[in-house]
């Protein structure tokens, strides 16, 4: 059955989530090295020169990938695997051309954290080990090395602080993506009947606005059909609610099996169906509303020992220019279906008062 215009996909906030932190981080970085630059070239804070070159290409990589990302959302993955690297890469300059700086380190921290809360525990678990790798090996190359306390209290603060941002992103995470599958169920709830599994009225109903909006737009046909069970009442009084509710399944199943997948079917009242069929004439929905007839009038439901005689009367209508609204053919298909009761029941009836001979009536 088609889902129509009912917007099924929640968006992901997530994403939207990741996506704006990364802008702030590359205008920050933008920012940052930008001011870096301005102190050095003024004189008020010197970067040494090969750092200050860094410096410049780093702002300027900065600046373009935010301006990049700022126009194509879509290149998110790109642009944060772009700009961790530059990031790390400038942060290695730091260590090596900055030597006195004690707290030059610090940055590696900053990007270590910034990539768990982005890009997730797997890339701020490598980015952690990348860099006490790094640390470990260049401090032997360091004209001015970290004292051996240093780098232990270094080592030990960057493990516990991924330790703490691993479990915790990653629980994060699991909490997400259960928010996101309970809100799915939860749509899927408010969209279907409980008892059939087919769609509710509400759903229905948009979807159907939706498909008859396209219809009026280009000019395309639509029918729907209005299908009641026959004498529904004496079936609950003869064999109880349960068997009433089994025989409302199994012709809501049937009336599924015998359609077409672009068909919407939905339960929009008690004993009552409606189907709308895309792309379809009167004559044509008159013909499938026989099929369905035919097809429920021959369903063998038992309950118990008992066989329950099951019948519908349908009612067709199309769409006609002059329909403001789903309600304007719905009412009209509710009038056949009425014709169909007063003609006798289990049979089908057109608007146009064309009644359709159903056969064994
Ligand atoms: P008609 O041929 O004129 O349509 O007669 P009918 O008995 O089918 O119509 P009526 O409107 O008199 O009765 C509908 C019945 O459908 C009454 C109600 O008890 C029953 N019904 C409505 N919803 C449910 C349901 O969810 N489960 C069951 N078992 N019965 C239901
Ligand atoms: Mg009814
Ligand atoms: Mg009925």
């Amino acid at each position: 059955m088609v889902i129509g215009g009912i917007e099924c996909d929640a968006t992901d906030e997530y994403f939207q989530f990741r996506l704006r932190l990364l802008q702030v981080s590359l205008i920050v970085a933008t920012l940052f090295s930008g001011a870096l630059v301005l102190a050095h070239w003024s004189g008020v804070n010197d970067q040494g020169h090969t750092h200050f070159i860094n410096l410049q290409v780093f702002f300027v990589a900065d600046l373009l990938l935010a301006i990049s990302l700022w126009r194509h959302q879509e290149r998110f993955a790109v642009v944060a695997a772009i700009f961790f690297a530059v990031w790390f890469l400038i942060n290695l300059s730091a260590l090596c051309f900055l030597v006195n700086n004690e707290f030059r380190s610090i940055w590696f921290f900053v990007q270590i954290t910034v990539t768990y809360i982005i890009l997730g525990p797997s890339a701020g678990t490598s980015t952690a080990i990348i860099t006490l790798l790094t640390l470990i090996v260049a401090n032997r190359y360091l004209p001015a090395p970290f004292s051996s306390n240093a780098m232990v209290t270094m080592l030990f603060s960057f493990c516990a602080s991924s330790t703490f941002l691993h479990s915790y992103t990653q629980r994060f995470l699991a909490f997400q993506s259960r928010l996101t599958e309970a809100n799915a169920r939860l749509r899927d709830m408010s969209c279907h009947d409980p008892l059939t599994g087919i769609w509710n009225a509400r759903a229905f109903n948009e979807t159907s606005e939706h498909v008859m909006r396209e219809a009026q737009r280009y000019g395309t046909p639509f029918s729907v059909l209005f299908i009641d069970l026959d004498h529904f009442k004496s079936v609950n009084d003869h064999y109880g609610h349960e068997a009433g509710d089994m025989v409302l399944q199994e012709v809501a199943a049937c009336l599924e099996k015998n359609s077409r997948e672009s068909d919407l079917l939905g339960r929009i009242g008690g004993e009552e169906f409606l189907m709308l069929l895309p792309r379809t004439d009167l004559a044509g929905a008159v013909l499938l509303a026989e099929k369905l007839r035919l097809s429920i009038e021959a369903l063998t439901l038992s309950f118990g020992k008992s066989l329950i005689p099951v019948t519908v009367s349908i009612g067709v209508a199309r769409n006609q220019p002059d329909h403001k609204s789903i309600a304007d053919i719905k009412r009209q298909a509710d009038q056949a279906m009425y014709l169909a009761k007063q003609g006798g029941r289990n049979r089908v009836t057109a608007f146009d008062h064309h009644d359709v001979p159903a056969a064994g009536v």
